[in-house]
């Protein structure tokens, strides 16, 4: 008999097993179909928690090098186990996706292993690793296959020597020279993890910035660290190939910085892209923009009725917290709510050292848009907390509108930036202005406190410096 479900999800990431489980718990009967060995999707096998691990393990291993002696602490000579630190990565990896099993049992959602595929509205194809399939019938169909990333054409990805992020995260030795293509977020990333190991660090950008998305201050702010502690950049340069001998890599260069760079290992990190290979979208008649991104209208529905779509498929940033809220707000949805995400209060963050985070409009934005507004900035030599933890760079910028002080933009370079922006993200969902942060009493000694400096800066009357 087939299986009748009031919610299939196709995609077991972040939009999709979150999406699954709220369902679940609004009392709608739900599987979630993935492919993977494991649940989580990008983010849990393949993207932000095992980054996150290894730029943890990394930063580690340069402090104990560089920053300890700084504080009284002597250590023997520090020396790397790139085994050891992979097998925790995993550890972690593996933790936390069979804690989404764990959570998928507790909520009563079905895992259903294999790849979906949509026959029609209403229903879904399994097929399983096993060569076996399965018909089920869904009331409402969610697409959260994710994205994967965008190949270079002409550069073929071995995940040996030229690797996509995905092999970057698995190398079994560290690379004597490392370039990556791509001077966006996981490339600086998965740059600076191996920089901080050993490797000699190039990064190559066609645009003349990195971090193309964030308030240009920021990136230049970024760059400048980066580059001071070994990374080199070449902007404004494109990559026209990538030759391979056997004992090394010969990127090719076109553009201002120079004709070629030899390396050992080449990760290429231009960009991701929606993934929907093999869901049976044209015939069903699912329509796709110009980027190959499933079209939703607010309420995430598709042109199709009961087919919807949620994530990194869909248009918007591709960050597992947006993905969530999605999968959120379609579940309470379709069990009858009148959820919807604010697209304006979504934080992104960078996990370099140090730390760049942002929710809001950026500068450039401001003034594209004719916005008046005015700046609030506070660099973190002047925070206590900043000083007695030793690491002083970066500065809080707010953009807070000229008429209303409403903030619009709240863009951190620094220590834990990841964190602070959390504040800024609430203030940013509430509406406040930039005296309703410079207003609110902030503990003492904590790093929090640079942003209400920057707050107090807004209206000119910063204390603290
Ligand atoms: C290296 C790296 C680092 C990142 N770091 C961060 C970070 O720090 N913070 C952050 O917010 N974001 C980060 N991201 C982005 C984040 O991983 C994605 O935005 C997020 O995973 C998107 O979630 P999703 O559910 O839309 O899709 P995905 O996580 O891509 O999940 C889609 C799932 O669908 C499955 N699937 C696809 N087609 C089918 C099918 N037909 N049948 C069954 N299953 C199918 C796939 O196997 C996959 O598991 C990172 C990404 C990468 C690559």
């Amino acid at each position: 008999m087939t299986e009748r479900y009031d919610v299939v999800i196709i995609g077991g990431g972040p939009g999709g097993y979150v999406a699954a489980i709220r369902a679940a718990q609004l009392g709608l009967k739900t599987a979630c179909i993935e492919s993977r060995g494991s649940l989580g999707g990008t983010c849990l096998n393949i993207g932000c928690i095992p980054s996150k691990a290894l730029l943890q393990s990394s930063e580690k291993f340069a402090e104990a090098g560089r920053d300890f002696a700084e504080h009284g602490i002597k250590v023997g000579e520090v020396s790397l186990d790139l085994g050891s630190m992979m097998s925790r990565k995993d550890r972690v990896v593996t933790t936390l996706t069979r804690g989404v099993e764990f959570l998928f049992r507790k909520n009563k959602v079905d895992w259903l292993k294999g790849k979906g595929r949509i026959a029609a509205p209403g229903r879904v194809v399994v097929a399983g690793a096993d060569g076996g399939t399965q018909e089920i019938e869904a009331a409402s169909i969610i697409i959260a296959t994710g994205s994967e990333s965008t190949p270079l054409p002409g550069i073929e990805i071995d995940e040996k020597r030229i690797v996509s992020s995905t092999g970057c995260l698995a190398l079994d030795r560290v690379p004597g020279r490392l370039v990556v293509i791509g001077g966006g977020y996981i490339g600086l990333e998965l740059g600076s993890v191996w920089q901080r190991l050993g490797a000699k660090v190039t990064v190559v950008e066609v645009l003349d910035h990195v971090v193309p998305n964030m308030d240009r201050e920021l990136g230049t702010a970024l760059q400048r660290v980066l580059a001071r502690s070994g990374i080199e950049f070449k902007l404004g340069t494109k990559v026209a190939g990538v030759r391979q001998g056997p004992d090394e890599l010969t990127v090719e260069l076109e553009g201002a910085a120079g004709q070629s760079l030899t390396a050992d290992v080449v990760l290429v990190a231009i960009g991701r892209r929606p993934y929907t290979e093999g869901l049976g979208l044209d015939a069903v008649g699912v329509a796709l923009d110009e980027h190959g991104r499933v079209v939703v209208d607010d309420g995430f529905a598709t042109n199709i009725p009961g087919i919807y779509g949620i994530g990194d498929v869909i248009r918007g940033p591709m960050l597992e917290h947006k993905a969530a809220e999605e999968g959120v707000a379609l579940a309470e949805r379709l069990a009858g709510q009148k959820t919807s995400v604010d697209y304006d209060a979504i934080p992104a963050v960078i996990y370099t050292w140090p730390e760049v985070a942002s929710v809001g409009r950026t500068e450039e934005e401001l003034k594209a848009a004719a916005i008046s507004y005015r700046i609030g900035k506070f660099p973190f030599t002047a925070n206590p907390r900043a000083r007695t933890n030793g690491y002083t760079e970066g500065f809080v910028k707010i953009l807070a509108e000229s008429d209303t002080d409403r903030v619009l933009g709240v863009h951190i370079i620094g220590p834990d930036a990841g964190t602070l922006v959390a504040e800024a993200t609430l203030a940013k969902e509430f509406g406040a202005s930039a005296e309703d942060i410079a207003r609110t009493c902030h503990a003492h000694p904590t790093l929090s406190e640079a942003l209400k400096e920057a707050a107090l800066a807004v209206d000119g009357r910063a204390i603290h410096i």
